[in-house]
């Protein structure tokens, strides 16, 4: 587990995250904001990222420690990101009609510690449409949610162009036969009034396998050759 690795981190060695809700496409490829506000998504990836301090805690220790001289101990939470497909494709450029993709970065992972409630529970909750139990949430894993499709809603602020998570939604949409009233006699819902969507990755490649396109391995080898010691 990638937990024992990084338990013995020394503080100094622990950045203060600046991480937040953003957006990316594709790593090497030409920013290209998404548009919509609530889109159909499937959750791909969860990337595991270690321990960090978070940024409001890392500020407030600082202070503290200008105020006192003492060197205090960072609280650190598991860090990681999902990665989301979703129902907007790029529109210009080599990855033209590849799906956009939503990255979230999840900063105060508790793995399953009841006690801890944190804007990653209360998106999870919402999307599977119910909270957690505690019994639940101790055995739940970050990886749970890969495969798993939604509705993602995101909120724009002034002046940026990348949206900010709102909610994740459960992947369930209003049948378009009974919205107004919801009938026993529909095929679609027999009378539930709302139906299941799935919505399936596509060439969905994992972060790590990812490689720059304009990197030339040859040109990599010769320069190294050159700059090996003389013996
Ligand atoms: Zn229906």
């Amino acid at each position: 587990m990638p937990e024992a690795e990084t338990q013995g981190a020394k503080p100094s060695e622990i950045a203060a995250n600046e991480g937040d809700f953003t957006v990316t496409q594709k790593e090497d490829g030409d920013f290209e904001p998404i548009k919509g506000t609530e889109l159909l998504a499937v959750c791909c990836e969860f990337k595991y990222k270690g321990q960090r301090e978070n940024k409001f805690d890392h500020e407030k220790r600082l202070r503290k420690q200008e105020e006192t001289g003492k060197i205090l101990k960072p609280k650190l939470y598991h860090n990681g990101f999902y990665n989301f497909q979703v129902n907007e494709e790029i529109e210009q450029g080599e990855f033209a009609g590849q799906r956009k993709e939503f990255r979230w970065f999840v900063n105060n992972l508790s793995f399953g510690s009841p006690s801890h409630p944190t804007d990653y529970k209360k998106h999870l909750e919402s999307w599977r449409d119910r909270p957690f139990s505690d019994q639940e949430l101790k055995a739940f894993h970050a990886n749970n949610v890969v495969g798993v499709s939604c509705f993602l809603r995101f909120k724009y602020e002034d002046g940026k162009d990348r949206p900010k998570l709102a909610a994740i939604l459960p992947a369930r949409t209003h049948c378009p036969n009974c919205v107004q009233k919801v009938s026993a006699d529909c095929d679609i819902c027999k009378g539930k009034g709302k139906i299941w969507v799935k919505f399936e990755p596509v060439d969905y490649t994992p972060v790590d396998e990812r490689v720059e396109e304009d990197e030339n391995p040859d040109e990599v080898a010769e320069g190294a050759a050159e700059e090996a010691p003389p013996f």
